[in-house]
């Protein structure tokens, strides 16, 4: 057995202890079969990007039409939001959505107010210590800085932009120093596998408190850069290696693997809790790499949105998508013959 096939193994394990668990706490009355309200959601303020990230799963920044979520169309929705309940947590991303200047800080004032906890992820280039200022008084869970490698020019090459290195690290240590938890995301390469040792050390040395290191996303910009991707055998030397150095680090790093899009898709399909994206058009997607859309907040009531997030879980297009995802790499003949078109369910 390869070291691919022992972490499908563990993830395939721990997803069916959640969902052994999950169902144990149904049949004693103290957890409920369907959530009438989500708990949790991303937001996708934006479609703008000032990057041009050779992997983006959502092609942010290429010529797409203006965003229909105006910064008073997301204002509208969180109040609509905030008025039945609110979020618990809200994970704010884009595109680049310090891109939006003020309004980002009054689209999550209506949501802080009502006690919300955020998680915010960033390319870095924008953060200045005015901004971050601004941001201490909001709750995080994390606030996320891309970081591809160790190596400002590599990074640079892979995200499109010369100084965007330099821009994110400043930007992560600026985060750690304000005592805000820092999360650095590390997009692994090829090229980068000879040097994942210097990107612990350097989210180290950042002073992050988690590493989150993942393979490529099989969507978006990565279909028209398949070099990104590692092949059977790259995956396999990036499992044994990042396995040792967790070892290695634990007492200064939380480092977390990201899990195969198909554990990740049977995860939100057991547990209904969370995971929808609401886009800049305002769609509802079920996940970032799920294409599969179920609503959209400009016309439809979120209740009535999320009635359907629960049970389409068990539509046949969704089940055959999850189950033709491969479970190394999630590439999917069913996405690719649909061209990265979403689909209206
Ligand atoms: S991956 Fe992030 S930073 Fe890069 S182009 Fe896409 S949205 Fe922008």
């Amino acid at each position: 057995m390869d070291e691919i096939e022992k972490r499908l193994n563990r993830e395939a394990a721990s997803t069916k202890r959640v969902e052994a668990e999950r169902e144990r706490l149904i049949a004693e009355g103290s957890y409920p079969e369907k959530f009438s309200f989500p708990i949790a959601m991303q937001f996708e303020l934006t479609t703008r990007c000032n990057l041009r990230c050779k992997h983006c799963y959502n092609r942010s920044g290429e010529n797409q039409a203006p965003d229909a979520m105006t910064p008073e169309a997301w204002i509208a929705f969180t109040k609509k939001l905030v008025a039945k309940g609110g979020l618990l947590e809200v994970t704010i991303s884009g595109g680049e959505p310090l891109l939006l200047g003020d309004k980002l800080f009054e689209i999550m004032d209506v949501l802080h107010d009502d006690g919300t906890v955020f998680n915010l992820v960033s390319n870095g280039w924008l953060f200045n210590q005015k901004i971050l200022d601004r941001l201490k008084k909001y709750r995080f869970y994390w606030i996320q800085i891309s970081l591809d490698s160790s190596s400002s020019e590599r990074h640079d090459e892979f995200r499109g932009v010369k100084g965007s290195w330099t821009r994110a690290a400043n930007a992560a240590y600026r985060i750690a120093l304000a005592g805000i938890p820092l999360r650095i995301a590390t997009t692994i390469t090829p090229r980068e596998l000879e040097h994942l040792e210097e990107i612990i050390q350097t989210a180290i040395n950042l002073g992050a408190s988690y590493l989150v290191i993942g393979e490529v996303m099989p969507s978006g910009r990565a279909f028209d850069n398949k070099e990104i991707f590692l092949s059977r055998e790259q995956l396999n030397r990036f499992y044994s290696t990042t396995d040792e150095l967790i070892k290695r680090y634990k007492d200064k790093l939380s480092i977390l693997v990201s899990s195969s899009p198909r554990t990740q898709l049977n995860y939100f399909s057991s547990e209904k809790l969370d995971g929808a994206v609401v886009r800049p058009n305002g769609d509802v997607r079920l996940d970032c790499t799920c294409p599969f859309v179920i609503g959209n907040v400009l016309r439809d009531d979120v209740e009535d949105i999320w009635a359907k997030y629960s049970d389409c879980w068990q539509n046949p297009l969704v089940k055959k998508f999850i189950e033709s995802c491969d479970p190394i790499s999630g590439k999917n003949s069913f996405t690719e013959n649909y061209n990265g078109q979403d689909i209206y369910l």
